[in-house]
């Protein structure tokens, strides 16, 4: 069997980094796409794959990252992340058009380009990283849980809307990892961050990468629709045991 592609967008840090290196580890020919080049680089050179500029909040990097892609097998949709955690009495409208823009409308852009050639490929298969904040609501959070809500819903619809075509699409809704999110979600607040893993051990960006490269690796009749992923320690978004 030829090499099959997958791209990943964010894969300059965190999960997106830990997915590129375990799909290149499963025999992908991977293709990174971020804002951060100085990063993506030397990743791609490690791991033999290609690095492109995309910023998935700009419709024209959108498009000439997918002109330089030839074909492509997977596309993990995973830059995104939190701005802020203000009640919605608080929300500013700034963080919210971030979350918005990289999260949901970020992954409509990426999908949408890329799907013809998914569907080319004969075996397409869309990975979305949405998270336990697509699926419930907590106090502080309306910006990030709705918006994973919308890109959540976005990825389900595809499922139903490409029922029949070669495409598979599989949601992978992790809980608490530790990555640079929180210093992002705190504007670089390291202590603030930190409090957010103190007392449990979180997810790595590594254990939730190897559940998107063993979606990755089924057979192509069998779709892995939902993967929830958490913490021993976590329940909920802010039910977790702390030591
Ligand atoms: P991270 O370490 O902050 O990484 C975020 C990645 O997204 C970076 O590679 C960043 O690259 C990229 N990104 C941000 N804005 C972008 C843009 N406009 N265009 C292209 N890429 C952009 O966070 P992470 O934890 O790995 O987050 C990855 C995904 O997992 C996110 O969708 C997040 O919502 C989700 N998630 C995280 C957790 C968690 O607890 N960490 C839990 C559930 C779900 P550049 O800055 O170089 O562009």
């Amino acid at each position: 069997m030829s090499t099959r592609t997958a791209v990943i967008t964010g894969a300059s840090a965190g999960i997106g980094e830990a997915a590129a290196r375990a799909l290149a580890g499963s025999g992908f020919h991977v293709v990174l796409g971020a804002r951060r080049l100085d990063r993506l680089r030397p990743l791609a050179e490690e791991l033999s794959g290609t690095a492109h500029l995309l910023d998935v909040t700009d419709a024209e990097s959108v498009e000439s990252f997918v002109q330089q892609i030839p074909e492509c097998h997977v596309l993990v949709n995973n830059a995104g992340g939190a701005r802020g955690l203000e009640r919605v009495e608080e929300a500013g409208e700034d963080n919210w058009r971030w979350m918005w823009q990289t999260n949901v409308l970020g992954t409509l852009r990426v999908t949408k380009a890329l799907l013809p050639k998914l569907i080319a490929s004969g075996d397409g298969h869309v990975i979305t990283v949405t998270s336990i904040a697509g699926h419930e609501v907590y106090d502080g959070g309306a910006g990030y849980t709705s918006a994973k809500h919308a890109q959540s819903a976005l990825h389900q619809t595809l499922r139903s809307e490409h029922l029949g075509d070669p495409l598979r699409l599989t949601e992978v809704i992790p809980g608490m990892v530790e990555t640079d999110f929180s210093l992002n979600r705190f504007e670089g607040d390291t202590e603030r961050a930190a409090q957010v893993y103190q007392g449990l051990q979180p997810l790595t960006a590594e254990d939730v990468a190897d559940v998107i490269a063993f979606a990755a690796t089924r057979p192509p009749h069998v779709n892995l629709d939902q993967i929830t992923v958490k913490p021993r320690a976590q329940h909920h978004g802010s039910r977790v045991h702390r030591e």
